[in-house]
């Protein structure tokens, strides 16, 4: 696949196929061109360059606007008569490509399924249509009293169902967990069009949790309509801290030896020197930044032992300041936004190790990145925390010399993916495989390649789920 190709100018769909989806939806199909551009891209860079290139994306035939899990299930069924894609679609903030409409088709935006259902606080979970923006559902919750614990750096500008079907992580994970950590039940719209439904109980062992396929699927295995999540009461203390350390190799064994302990800040990131001078504007230190929260007798303990594990491996510390910033800056994207519209080709790559080779990783994927010419920005933070392993979020960006954009941006990339795989580590932590990570994908999963393939055969032989994506198309 060469990324500067574009992808598809439609399915084809004809006017009694949109009469028949008017039907099922009667105020909630658009054929409108502008509508269609919008919704031909996510927020995958290459995406972003082609229009930048003036070249449209790909381009659905349809943009849908369903209210009901039932229309769901009607437009399902009209797709496999028909033979169309159907493609969810949350808010398009996904960086990977995954709501590109390779193949055209109907794109299927949730934002109308909204609702906040039902809270329980004897329980403490809540039912929550997919199509609700993070942050309402975030701030509506707090009004109420609670915390859901998920807050991405995209809480403003994602959903509920793009995080389910992405297996996010949130920047407060270390305490709460991924959404797959907050899940406790959900509806979703298999391909066929029937409607399933799990129970809200905290544990099964009825078999395997078949529903639990949605989490991870990127649209291609149904649409994912309600859950139900764990919620928390609102923390009651939160406290900050900062310390600096001469090495990221230090910082590492300090938040390791904090998970060690089972102590769980609800954030810890490691910013390694590059991104410490860039942020923190400090030269030749890496900052570790702490904010623990909850009931305050848990934050002073957790305090005072992340104090100790910090102070054995050589930390500084630097009072509440940076950790302050970081709070105020968190969901500040100035860097990407400024300049790739000047030719800057620029992207993140999150990917998941364990221990054992996580600092060789580390700096494995940054030598990697700096030995590609034209590379100008090559730098890490470690972004979520177990007692087994880390999750790194690498930055890149440059000028490609004698390359296209599209040359040097795949040339960096299969740098880093060499380098992860290289080490043991998975490819993803969060973001997901949508377009970008395909070609990498069988190196990681191997025979649960041919096994996923073998589900999606089974939920959806016509392939009308998102097309072209998780592995591509197969027989
Ligand atoms: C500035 C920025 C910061 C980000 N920070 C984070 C972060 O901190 N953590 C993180 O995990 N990610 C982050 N992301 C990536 C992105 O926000 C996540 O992948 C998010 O989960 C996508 O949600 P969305 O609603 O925008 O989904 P979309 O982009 O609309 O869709 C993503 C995928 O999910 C599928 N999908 C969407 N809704 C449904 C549904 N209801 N049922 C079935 N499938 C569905 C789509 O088909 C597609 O394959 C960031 C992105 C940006 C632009």
């Amino acid at each position: 696949m060469g990324y500067d190709t574009v992808y598809s100018a439609g399915a084809g769909l004809d006017d009694d196929v949109i009469q028949r989806l008017r039907s099922i939806i009667p105020d909630g199909v658009s054929t409108r061109e502008a509508d269609r551009v919008v919704y031909g891209k996510d927020y995958w860079p290459i995406s972003l360059r082609w229009l930048l290139d003036g070249r449209l994306p790909a381009l659905p035939d349809a943009v849908i606007w369903p209210e009901t899990a039932e229309q769901i299930a009607g437009v399902m069924r009209l797709a496999n008569t028909h033979g169309f894609p159907v493609i969810p679609y949350g808010e398009g903030s996904g960086v990977v490509g995954g709501t590109v409409p390779v193949k055209g088709g109907v794109m299927l935006d949730m934002r109308r399924m909204h609702d906040i259902l039902f809270v329980d606080d004897q329980g403490l979970m809540a039912r929550v249509q997919t199509g609700v923006n993070g942050m309402t559902l975030e701030r509506e919750l707090n009004r109420a009293g609670y915390t859901l614990g998920h807050i991405p750096q995209s809480l403003y500008c994602s959903s509920l169902g793009g995080w389910l079907a992405c297996r996010a992580a949130g920047q407060f994970s270390t305490k709460y967990g991924k959404i797959e950590d907050m899940l406790i039940a959900l509806e979703a719209v298999l391909p066929d069009g029937t409607i399933i439904r799990s129970r809200e109980v905290p544990r099964t062992s009825t078999g395997p949790r078949v529903e639990r396929l949605m989490l991870g699927s990127e649209g291609t295995l149904g649409v994912v309509t309600e859950a139900t999540l764990k919620i928390w009461p609102y923390p009651e203390r939160r406290a900050l801290h900062a310390y600096t350390f001469d090495d990221i190799a230090d910082a590492l064994e300090a938040t390791r030896h904090i998970m060690r302990k089972n102590v769980y800040p609800a954030v810890m990131r490691i910013y390694d020197e590059h991104e410490t001078l860039r942020h923190f504007d400090m030269k030749h230190r890496c900052m570790l930044i702490l904010i623990m929260e909850g009931d305050p007798d848990l934050v002073d303990l957790e305090e005072a032992i992340a104090a100790r594990m910090c102070t054995r491996f050589n930390g500084k510390d630097m009072g509440t300041a940076p950790a302050e910033r970081w709070l105020d800056t968190r969901f500040n994207v100035k860097e990407s936004s400024e300049f790739t519209p000047r030719g800057f080709i620029f992207d993140t790559v999150e990917i998941s190790v364990g221990w054992r080779t996580a600092l060789e990783t580390y700096r494995a994927v940054i030598e990697a990145m700096q030995r590609i010419p034209g590379v100008i920005v090559a730098s890490g933070h470690a972004s979520h925390f177990y007692p087994q392993g880390v999750c790194f979020y690498f930055t890149f960006g440059g000028l490609p010399r004698k390359q296209t954009p599209y040359d040097f941006y795949r040339a960096v990339w299969d740098a880093i993916m060499a380098a992860c795989l290289e080490h043991e580590g998975s490819i993803s932590h969060h973001h997901g495989i949508g377009l970008i990570r395909q070609p990498w994908l069988p190196d990681e999963l191997d025979g649960r390649l041919h096994m996923l393939h073998r589900i999606k055969q089974a939920l959806d032989p016509n392939r009308v789920m998102n097309p072209g994506k998780m592995g591509g198309d197969h027989d």
